[in-house]
């Protein structure tokens, strides 16, 4: 079928909207109707080449839609089942059997490569191959395939799907840092470095199991007034205290007992490690193509951790339906971060969220369902 997707063709370039021709759903497949997708820094970092993404691809891992067509072999679910996407994996190889999904041996090729298993692409144009499966899903498109693996029927809420879709990935790897990798505990005190949606998302999951101490950092202080709304009790305004390991022991003389980078910046993960007190925990999410010297003897008196999170450890589809519950219930409010745009307005979206002027942009296909 021809389907509207943007397409990126060259690294730094700006997105295609045009024609794709995708395939027929295979039998373990699923055709969706992409009813909104959420973008994502890392589509960003796709989209500028700082990831090994081979072009011509579509990109976009935060669908939300409706299934229209599902394969013979497919009972999950069904045509006209509400569903969000989410990042892809095998299912066989061992992470995947531990529960440990986001840590998949088979990312490279089904999350990065925007291929089927079988090394195949899902859709062209002009005769060309596109990579149609960024993410197992590349959801900027007004139809994609997904699998059984990578789909969660929502039938039971009748929540917007644009603010659905931002649970999928940004939402997911921030809370989930908080509440699956770091475990942050009432009684401990969280700093958390950037303040986008995966930031804030830490924020809001914090102030979800109740810590009482929630810094913020950022440069942004409208950014940081949002986050005391969603539940910081402390920021700290990068643009007025450039030193922010000192402005968090200015807080917090002994340190703090987790902190959480979301910026993937070197210099600021160095003062999220910096910020810590005694056995404290550094979560860090982003930070590809980086390095960072550590002072390995100061972490080795405080036995401090660094420690690298992947999609918010999540395990398989289990833990994004924790958040849809969340979100209904009023405990996680993503829509305080969501500005929608048309499809044909994405590169304006990418601009903006570069720009730091949009926190969470989503893409919505039907007015219908904003
Ligand atoms: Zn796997
Ligand atoms: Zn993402």
């Amino acid at each position: 079928m021809r389907t509207m997707a943007a397409l990126a063709r060259t690294p730094g370039a700006p997105l295609e909207v045009g024609e794709i021709t995708l395939d027929d759903p295979r039998e373990d497949e699923v055709l969706v109707k992409v009813l909104a997708a959420g973008i994502c820094h890392t589509d960003l970092s796709a989209a500028a080449g700082r990831l090994p993404v081979r072009m011509p691809i579509v990109l976009g891992h935060e669908g939300a839609g409706v299934v229209v067509q599902v394969g013979s072999r497919v009972s999950a679910v069904k045509p006209g089942d509400r569903v969000l996407l989410t990042p892809d994996f095998c299912g066989t190889c061992r992470q995947c059997r531990l529960g440990a999904t986001t840590y998949c041996e088979r990312t490279g090729q089904l999350v990065f490569g925007g291929t089927r298993l079988d090394g195949s692409t899902k859709a062209s144009v002009d005769g060309e191959p596109v990579r149609a499966g960024f993410f197992g899903q590349s959801s900027f498109s007004e139809y994609t395939l997904a699998t059984e693996r990578n789909i969660l029927p929502v039938a039971g809420t009748t929540a917007p799907l644009a603010h659905l879709a931002a649970l999928t990935c940004g939402v997911s790897t921030g809370a989930g840092a908080v509440l699956n990798a770091l475990q942050v505990r009432p009684e401990q005190s969280l700093a958390v470095f950037g303040t986008g949606t995966v930031g804030l998302a830490a924020v809001m999951a914090a102030k979800m199991v109740g810590v009482r101490r929630i810094v913020a950092v950022d440069r942004h202080p409208i950014r940081l007034e949002l986050a005391r709304e969603l539940g910081a009790t402390h920021v700290i305004d990068t643009g007025v205290h450039a030193d922010a390991a000192a402005a968090v022991h200015d807080l917090f003389p002994s340190g703090v007992d987790r902190t959480f980078d979301s910026t993937g910046v070197p210099a600021v993960l160095g003062a999220a490690l910096a910020s810590l007190g005694t056995r404290g925990i550094c979560g860090f999410v982003a930070g590809t193509g980086a390095t960072l010297p550590v002072d390995l003897g100061s972490m080795l008196i405080k036995g401090a951790q660094l420690r690298g999170i992947m999609g918010g450890d999540a395990t398989g589809l289990v833990f994004l339906a924790d958040l849809v519950t969340a979100y209904e219930d009023g405990r996680l409010p993503v829509d305080r971060l969501v500005t929608t745009y048309r499809l044909d307005r994405i590169n304006q979206a990418f601009e903006d969220m570069r720009a730091g002027r949009t926190i969470k942009p989503v893409i919505v296909f039907d007015d219908a369902d904003r």
